[in-house]
This record gives structure tokens, sequence and C-alpha cells, in this order.
């Protein structure tokens, strides 16, 4: 059973992926999927933050990622400008992936839909509007289903 709950704050979504990082290790992809502004960024800062990265973590501008320094190397991807991967250079993902970090990926069926692979994806979260601050989050794998 994946576990769904509701958290009726940012910071209690940042707990939840705070929760979630306690059980990932190096080489996990974690995909973060749900519409703008639904807590993919502020979950994904919550984990972070649980596994080390102590700047800012902020969804991605310019670039479909950043990687911050942290014990484990630490990569957060948002492909919401991507429409597809098929006219993109195959190592675009390779730079953020790899067996001694862990990635968090916003947007990810942009790239789904491409056929990109993520690797070993270790969790897929949802997050959903509930009305006001409430969302809904939804995890599956690392242990929750
Ligand atoms: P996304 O990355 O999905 O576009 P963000 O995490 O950047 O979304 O933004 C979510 C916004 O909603 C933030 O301004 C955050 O403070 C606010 N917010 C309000 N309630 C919640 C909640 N329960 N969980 C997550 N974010 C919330
Ligand atoms: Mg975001």
């Amino acid at each position: 059973m994946p576990r769904r709950l509701q958290t009726s704050s940012a910071t209690e979504t940042e707990a939840l992926g705070a929760e979630l990082a306690a059980v990932l290790k190096p080489g996990d992809v974690v995909l973060v999927e749900g519409e703008l502004g639904a807590g993919k960024t502020t979950f994904v800062r919550g984990a972070c933050r649980a596994l080390g990265v102590t700047g800012p973590v902020t969804s991605p501008t310019f670039t479909i990622g950043q990687r911050y320094a942290a014990p484990v190397r630490v990569s957060h991807l948002d492909l919401f400008r991507i429409a597809g991967l098929q006219h993109e250079d195959p190592d675009l993902l390779a730079d953020y992936l790899g067996p001694d970090a862990i990635a968090f990926v916003e947007w990810p069926e942009r790239a789904e839909r491409a056929d990109a692979g993520f690797g070993a994806v270790a969790a897929r979260v949802r997050i959903e509007h509930a009305g006001g601050d409430a969302r809904t989050v939804e995890i599956r794998g690392a242990g929750a289903d």
C-alpha cells in the first residue's frame, strides 16, 4: 500500500521529505509529481535539509537541475520546461544522476514521455492540492508500498 498522508502546512510537507530522505541511499532517484504550486520543491527542500544541504533549495530556473554539496551528492531536477528529451543531449540527465548521487526530479513525466531512463527509481511522490494549505502527499516505494 502506498502511504497517503495529508499535510496542512509547508513545514509539514518538508517534514515528510525529511522522513523519506532518511531511507535513501546513494544512487536513489525520487520522482516528485504534482501541479505547479503543489509543493514539490517544498518536499524536496525538506529532504535536502535532512541530507545535509545547507544552502537555498529552490526550483532550478535557467537550467534543468542543480547539484548541492552534502555528505552524499544531491541533485535536484525540474523538467517543467522540457517538452520531451528526444531533442536533448542524451547526457543531459547523466550529469545529475549516478551511483554516488541522490536525485530528486520534479515533472518527471516530461522525460518519461520520451522514455528517458532514470535508473533506480527508489520512490514516487505525488502531491495534490486539497483546499487552502492542505495537500495530499502519496509516497510509493522506499518501503512505503
Ligand atoms: P511546486 O514545486 O510544486 O511548484 P512549491 O513547493 O514551489 O511548489 O510551492 C508550494 C507553495 O505552497 C509554497 O509557497 C508553500 O509555502 C505553499 N504551501 C502551503 N501549504 C503547503 C503544504 N501543505 N505543503 C506544501 N506547500 C504548501
Ligand atoms: Mg517546483
